[in-house]
């Protein structure tokens, strides 16, 4: 096992909430349609499994939460309450930030309202685009005059800190889709925008219907001509780049999801959440009953347990400090490695130093717009030399 400098460094609490309103078309998260005999005995297991937690944790101090899904605000307002009750008294929290994903269409203001007195202070929303026919044929529940007045209802609740999810390469979606929806999030005042490319995955009905010739995506072409005026747009309105798909105004960026990219340590509760210390991965079930029954019956939910080889965990490395903006630090990598860095892939950094997809530093690995842009070509480079 190598061991990892992190250790220091405080956890993040994700918290999964598998309901969703209905399914929309391209969507192979681990969601369901809620149903409320089934929230209550998740709520129930959710609940069991952080007191399951609390003792081989009770050492460990965690200062970002983050309850994520599926649609955490589309479930009672007291099962929400219950399992935030539990987080704080299972877990030693000192809390730096708190976010909860909220879709436009669910909510009220008495559930913002009630979390922001619970010490949520930062929410997420999934506008996807600022055009109710493209809305529409994804099969999202909202239109833009609902996104609009969740947003506001969530921002007067107390919770300023808002993000708004952004999807490119949508159906019909041109690049002056992507402006108004960049302005409609700015306009309303979002401190954080992400813009993630459409991905069709398999064994979905958008996926389907794209095979079948129903539904025309924007080629790739297309996508990148939209996606570059995109991000220029939203760097003129003084949103940063600091992650491949992440913007933010300075000093919100989302400190748990830095965790990730910088492998931090985190512990995942729910279905399909996974975990990272150390070396050490583990995934919980993603299928809900399985969930239930296994916490019912005092086990843990974890079907899928790894420990990252040498050269895993290099790679990794490499892939998830280039997605940052500050880039991979070289230091870093060199305090777990045989070898340094720079020598060992001096010819490939050269090479990227040449095409223009890195910009010069001589302490990290840092990835220009166009290097961001065509991550995946970049690393495909460290893994044929490895
Ligand atoms: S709201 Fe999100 S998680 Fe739920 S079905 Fe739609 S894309 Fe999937």
């Amino acid at each position: 096992m190598i061991g990892n400098m992190e250790t220091n460094k405080k956890f993040g609490l994700y918290v999964h909430i598998p309901f969703c309103v209905s399914k929309c078309l391209y969507c192979d998260f681990a969601s369901v349609v809620k149903n409320n005999t089934l929230i209550d005995e998740y709520t129930a297991a959710l609940c069991k499994e952080m007191e399951m937690y609390r003792q081989p944790f009770s050492q460990s101090a965690f200062d970002t939460v983050f309850i994520g899904g599926g649609t955490p605000s589309c479930i009672p307002i007291d099962n929400l309450r219950r399992i935030i009750e539990s987080i704080y008294k299972n877990f030693n929290t000192e809390i730096k930030e708190f976010s909860i994903e909220v879709n436009p269409g669910t909510g009220s203001k008495e559930l913002f309202r009630m979390l922001y007195e619970m010490g949520i202070n930062r929410a997420s929303l999934g506008l996807q685009c600022a055009d109710d026919a493209i809305l529409k044929s994804i099969g999202r529940i909202h239109n833009v005059p609902q996104f609009i007045h969740t947003f506001q209802e969530v921002y007067s609740s107390g919770i300023k800190n808002i993000n708004a999810d952004i999807i490119s390469g949508l159906p019909g979606q041109t690049k002056e889709h992507l402006i108004k929806s960049i302005d409609l999030a700015a306009s309303l005042n979002a401190q954080h925008i992400s813009m993630y490319t459409l991905k069709l995955e398999d064994n979905t009905p958008l996926k389907e219907s794209v095979m079948k010739g129903d539904t025309i995506l924007p080629s790739e072409d297309e996508e990148y001509i939209m996606s570059a005026a995109a991000r220029g747009h939203l760097l003129s309105l003084g949103y940063q780049r600091y992650e491949i798909s992440n913007y933010a105004k300075e000093g919100y960026e989302c400190v748990h999801n830095l965790k990730y990219w910088k492998r931090y340590p985190y512990l995942g509760l729910g279905t399909a959440a996974a975990s990272m210390y150390l070396d050490f991965r583990f995934t919980n079930t993603p299928d809900i009953k399985k969930y239930i029954e296994k916490i019912n019956s005092d086990k843990f939910a974890i079907e899928e347990k790894s420990t990252l080889q040498d050269d895993e965990f290099f790679f990794e490395m490499i892939m998830l400090g280039t997605r940052l903006a500050e880039g991979m630090e070289y230091r870093k990598y060199d305090s777990f490695s045989p070898f340094r860095f720079k020598d060992k892939y001096a010819d490939i950094i050269k090479g990227l130093a040449d095409e223009g997809l890195i910009v010069p530093s001589d302490t990290h690995l840092i990835l220009s717009e166009k290097g961001m842009d065509m991550q995946n070509n970049v690393l495909l480079r460290f893994m044929d030399e490895d």
